[in-house]
């Protein structure tokens, strides 16, 4: 595995990969590498013969008041991993080279941003669809793996990849899961052993969607509120939204219909960590 921090040299190196007709597939994380992560990178060997993961804590899509330089950096770790995981080239540039002096042209999100995420952290999905869209430029991949971890920002990045004619197939990674149904994250190592057990509450919460809808209930922002009622009796939990969504438009949906795919979003703060998990659902 070869490791790049020069934007340039990663570029003409996948220029060189593209002439010699290799399928290029890009995986872009912050690090602190985990299970999730991983399963990114077999889904995109599934298709690619060559593998790109990025490693870069993104300054833009940190608000003020975030945990930026708390953000864990276990770069010998990750390197081991991604090693381990066949990744043929390790893309972790740092922040001067990405963002130079002078800098000063970026991407703007439409509607899809406005809402959940994108109102609770102003400008987090400009910051995203930026470097989404210069990692694009740099790594030249014909596919990029994204989680449906971040069921928002993946829909964010497959408007973006379709409006600005962004020549890549996105593929999407279903969630990897704890034993106990937590959603994998870097941030849960903030969570104490307690909180971390307490967590399951989130997924109960997708199990208790998924009993409604097979039960042919339609009335999404009932169920969404008996969610939010089950996150808020875990002592110290509380979310910040519980809701479902239109699969397609990101809308909020109160009513399912018949045959027509639902998302339950939901964010949850535990002390100062946030959790945030989803799950598609079918209405009957
Ligand atoms: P991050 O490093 O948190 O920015 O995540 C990098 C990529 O990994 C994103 O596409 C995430 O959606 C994805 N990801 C993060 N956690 C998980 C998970 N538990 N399961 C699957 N994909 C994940």
């Amino acid at each position: 595995m070869k490791i790049i921090t020069d934007p340039a040299e990663m570029q003409t190196i996948a220029e060189k990969l593209r002439l010699n007709r290799q399928l290029i597939g890009v995986v872009m994380t912050m690090g602190a590498l985990h299970e999730g992560h991983l399963s990114l990178v077999k889904l995109a060997r599934q298709t690619a013969g060559t593998i790109i993961l990025t490693i870069f804590v993104n300054p833009t899509q940190f608000g003020p008041e975030e945990d930026l330089h708390r953000y864990p950096r276990p770069f010998e770790r990750d390197v081991s991993l991604a090693k381990a995981a066949e990744v043929d080239y390790l893309f972790a540039p740092e922040s001067p080279s990405v963002y130079p002096d002078h800098y000063q042209t970026s991407v703007t999100c439409g509607t899809l941003a406005e809402r959940f995420e994108g109102a609770l952290r102003p400008g987090h999905f400009n910051g995203v669809a930026t470097v989404v869209t210069k990692f694009l430029n740099i790594t030249k991949p014909h596919i990029a793996v994204f989680g449906e971890k971040d069921a928002q920002q993946l829909a964010i990045i497959k408007r973006l990849v379709k409006d600005l004619d962004i020549d890549v197939s996105i593929v999407e990674a279903p969630i990897i899961r704890e034993e106990n149904g937590l959603a994998v994250s870097s941030r849960n190592i903030y969570l104490s052993g307690e909180q971390r057990s307490t967590a399951e509450i989130l997924y109960q919460g997708i199990l208790h969607a998924g009993k409604c809808i097979d039960a042919a209930r339609r009335d999404l922002s009932a169920i969404a509120a008996e969610i939010d009622g089950m996150v808020r009796s875990a002592p110290g939990f509380i979310p910040d939204y519980v809701s479902f969504v239109d699969e397609e438009t990101f809308e909020p949906a109160e009513h399912a219909e018949k045959e027509k795919e639902y998302r339950l979003l939901l964010a949850v703060r535990a002390g100062s960590v946030r959790l945030l998990d989803n799950a598609k659902f079918r209405c009957r």
